[in-house]
This record gives structure tokens, C-alpha cells and sequence, in this order.
């Protein structure tokens, strides 16, 4: 899959809005992006990870872990398309960890996986624990990476789409200036 098609089931998932948002932080974007919406059916997310997953042909790995929440589909679905297992790490209480039995042996090559990779900082804490338990990260995917090139890892970063989600303080948005689009807030609509 190339960016156009992804770009395509976003649009078509209404995952990916233009306009002018009210983001949870607090800042307004020209863009809203909400993967779980691509997630949410089946068929969907399937053909979205097995197009990652072949970009990841010839990394041989032995299991996919995500953190939860926003991993766990992400996670199940590459590990469907890779024929591997299927983990996610937990932070109950500040660092992540491995709960349910989930385990990993000593020298496995373990696949870091997130839906939308904004900072890396979930990921690179997440590969710190496979590190801990003494696997070996091959790989690290995610749907999307909006970092804009900020999140760099130690191995080989892929994820079908790249964008760049532009964000401003309220006091800086040109798009409050120009007041051609009102303001809306996504997510708090109910019907
Ligand atoms: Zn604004």
C-alpha cells in the first residue's frame, strides 16, 4: 500500500478531517486524526497491517508487542499478517511492563508496534522493556507517523503514512484569525 491508498481509507474512515479543530491539549490544527477510526472495523485494519507488514519482509521476528491502548489492534493484526504472537505492555503504575503470562525469552526478536507515533515516547519506553527482559527489538511500525521525522530509533522505523499534523496555540492560529472555519471540537460530538 502506498501513502495515496492509505491516505484514501483514512478519508474514507473520516479518520482524517480538515478544517479547524480544538484539540484535547488545547491547541487548534488545520487536521484531526483519529486511528482507532481505521482500527474499528475488522476488514479495515487488517488490510492496513498486512500492507505494513510488507514492509517488513525478510525482518524475521518472533513477536509484535504494543502498548496498550493504542497498540493493542495494531499489534494483534501485524502479528496475524506475520504469523507471530501477539503482545501488549501495560503501565499500571508509571513504567510499562508485561502482565497476563505475556513473556519474552532471552535473545527473541521482538517487533515494536503503535497506531500513531506523535513523540516516540511511549515506543522507546516500551523498547526499553523488551530490552529489559532481555529480547531483541528487530523493528519498530506504526500505522502513522506524525512525528514529522522527531522520532528516531536505534533500528528501522516503518509506518504506511507520514504526515505532518500542524498544531497552534489558540493566540497563534491563523485559521482564528482569517475566522473562515469555525472552531469545532472532535471527539465531543454525540450523535
Ligand atoms: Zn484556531
Amino acid at each position: 500500500m502506498n501513502e495515496k491508498e492509505v491516505l484514501k481509507v483514512f478519508k474514507a474512515e473520516n479518520a482524517l478531517l480538515t478544517g479547524h479543530f480544538s484539540l484535547s491539549s488545547g491547541l487548534h490544527s488545520p487536521n484531526y486524526l483519529q486511528c482507532a477510526l481505521v482500527l474499528q472495523k475488522p476488514k479495515v485494519a487488517e488490510k492496513l497491517c498486512k500492507g505494513l507488514a510488507r514492509q517488513l519482509k525478510g525482518v524475521k521476528v518472533d513477536a509484535v508487542v504494543g502498548p496498550a491502548l493504542g497498540g493493542v489492534i495494531v499489534s494483534y493484526e501485524l502479528a496475524r499478517a506475520l504469523k507471530v504472537r501477539s503482545l501488549f505492555a501495560e503501565r499500571p503504575e508509571g513504567t510499562f511492563c508485561l502482565r497476563r503470562g505475556f513473556s519474552i525469552k532471552r535473545g527473541e526478536r521482538i517487533l515494536v508496534v503503535e497506531d500513531v507515533i506523535t513523540t516516540g515516547k511511549s515506543t522507546y519506553e516500551v523498547i526499553d522493556l523488551v530490552k529489559s527482559l532481555g529480547g531483541k527489538v528487530v523493528g519498530v511500525a506504526s500505522v502513522v507517523d506524525r512525528s514529522g521525522g522527531a522520532a528516531v530509533f536505534e533500528t528501522d522505523f516503518h509506518a504506511l503514512l507520514r504526515i505532518n499534523v500542524k498544531t497552534y496555540r489558540p493566540e497563534d492560529c491563523p485559521l482564528c484569525r482569517e475566522r473562515r472555519i469555525p472552531l469545532t471540537k472532535p471527539g465531543s460530538r454525540r450523535s
